[in-house]
């Protein structure tokens, strides 16, 4: 018994030693709010760009040049840049990521750092920019289609393998999670903790175009995540309001009552509860933070 007793003891203190706690993570801020996308134009740029840290930046588009407001995150390593998505409509988005890239090679004199833009799906709110990259010396854009991105991270099996870049001294995970789209994928910095979701899960409307693939995609963040630090889920719209369940009116470019952009992994669960309940008949089901809409 004693014997035994002692071994349990031990098992449970190896658990924690190895259970990670996000102490380690590197820390970054987010802002109170994003500028409100109006009701005056004329002085707000395309862009609004937030360093959560030195090393990985949040760009909003302006909802002055687009509805959608998307946003884009761009993350540096030792020897790559990566950059998530490039907004919508006419966004300009080559030149305001230049200048942080630019910026940064300046401040730590570096001679080249190549960027790769990947998506975190296809749709063309978060495409529209994609035609400014190409072209440019030292950046590859990875179209979101899934051979090419299977090559592009090193993912064995869509949709249930995972797969990796490595920017030097900083891997990224990514995750397929099709649903929202044949061709989503999630991406998670262990530097930082940030898992970034794009329209899967975000503050804001959900819209489900294939509901088993969607689910299990949920299911597998769910199981993805279970064992590590998660600082932050950040996706790709806010559209919700600062009021539980109730969301802006679609193609609301003014939000001044916008929801935070974070949400946190008991999200996820909680979105994983209201999909089971309406496995047999998928329907729109307003939750605190966000709205599930699954298509008919
Ligand atoms: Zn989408
Ligand atoms: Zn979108």
């Amino acid at each position: 018994m004693k014997l035994l007793l002692s071994a349990s003891i031990f098992v449970i203190l190896l658990h924690a030693q190895t259970e990670p706690t996000g102490a380690e993570l590197e820390r970054g801020a987010l802002p109170e709010h994003w500028a409100p996308g109006g009701p005056d134009c004329q002085s707000l740029p395309k862009w609004e760009i937030h360093a959560y840290n030195e090393t990985f930046y949040i760009l909003r588009e302006s909802g002055c040049t687009h509805y959608e407001k998307p946003f884009l995150y761009l993350i540096f390593g030792a020897r790559r840049a990566l950059l998530t998505d490039t907004g919508a409509g006419d966004p300009s988005t080559w030149k305001a990521v230049d200048e942080i890239v630019a910026g940064y090679m300046r401040k730590h004199n570096l001679r080249q750092l190549p960027l790769t833009v990947v998506h975190t799906h296809g749709h063309d709110d978060h495409t529209a920019g994609d035609r400014d990259f190409s072209g440019h010396a030292d950046v590859t854009v990875v179209p979101a289609r899934v051979e090419e991105l299977k090559k592009a991270f090193g993912i064995d099996r869509w949709p249930d393998g995972t797969g990796s870049l490595d920017l030097g001294n900083r891997v990224i995970e990514s995750i397929p999670i099709p649903g929202h789209d044949s061709v989503s994928l999630a991406f998670y910095d262990a530097r930082t903790g940030i898992l970034l979701t794009g329209d899967t899960l975000y503050p804001g409307r959900l819209y489900v175009e294939d509901f088993r693939a969607y689910r299990a995609s949920v299911q597998r963040l769910i199981r993805y995540t279970a064992h590590k630090p998660i600082a932050h889920i950040l996706g790709n719209h806010i559209e919700q309001t600062r009021t539980p369940y109730l969301d802006y009116p679609v193609e609301t470019k003014y939000q001044p009552q916008e929801h935070e952009l974070p949400l946190a992994r008991a999200h996820l669960l909680e979105l994983d509860l209201a999909l089971e309940g309406m496995q047999s008949h998928p329907v729109k089901t307003a939750l605190r933070d966000f709205t599930v809409w699954p298509k008919p």
